[in-house]
């Protein structure tokens, strides 16, 4: 009798801990969208100076390392994502580091993105190489599917700068490729 106490308590407090770490998880992880490329895997090309090549590619093997997508190099006659710069600062890009347009005329599958680093922008408000770095890693996080975050580490806050890949960003980007594309 008294047996079977302990174990039912040693369950609900298994359970119960479960619960706690499961909720502290979820709410880790950063937000993602319903639209997925069909594989974790997408080929690219860079467009830009030596330096900003360099901002992107640092961001592509910061994404890599992860283990949770590739970005593989294309050729120009074959790839899915264009990784560019621009110098305009009006309208759209009025203060913006970065902006990422994505294409999906399947069932929400991406078949094309282009991600934009505002040189101009960056220039004017001085950001560092790194802080450039994660203004291009924050957009791959778009590339790949992930929507803005609150998390204070998380890459993907809507005015990062400072922050590298989290934990819950990889989380994202994991549970994205895990589950069919409409879900979420
Ligand atoms: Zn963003």
């Amino acid at each position: 009798m008294k047996r079977t106490r302990w174990i039912v308590m040693i369950t609900m407090l298994v359970g119960l801990a479960l619960l706690i770490s499961g909720s502290v998880v979820k709410a880790a992880v950063t937000p993602f969208g319903r639209n997925r490329w069909p594989r974790a895997r997408v080929t690219y090309v860079i467009r830009g100076s030596a330096y900003d090549r360099r901002v992107f590619q640092t961001a592509i093997a910061a994404w890599n390392a992860t283990g949770k997508f590739r970005f593989v190099a294309g050729s120009n006659a074959n790839h899915q994502v264009t990784l560019m710069t621009s110098r305009a600062m009006t309208g759209l890009y009025y203060r913006l580091a970065g902006i990422t347009f994505t294409t999906s005329p399947k069932a929400g599958y991406f078949s094309r993105a282009r991600v934009l680093l505002l040189t101009r922008n960056l220039t004017k408000y001085h950001y560092s190489y790194w802080d450039q770095v994660h203004v291009a890693e924050h957009e791959l996080g778009h590339v790949m599917g992930l929507n803005h975050s609150r998390a204070p580490l998380s890459v993907m806050r809507a005015d990062n700068r400072y922050n590298g890949i989290s934990h819950g960003d990889q989380t994202a980007v994991k549970l994205r490729y895990q589950l069919p594309v409409g879900e979420r």
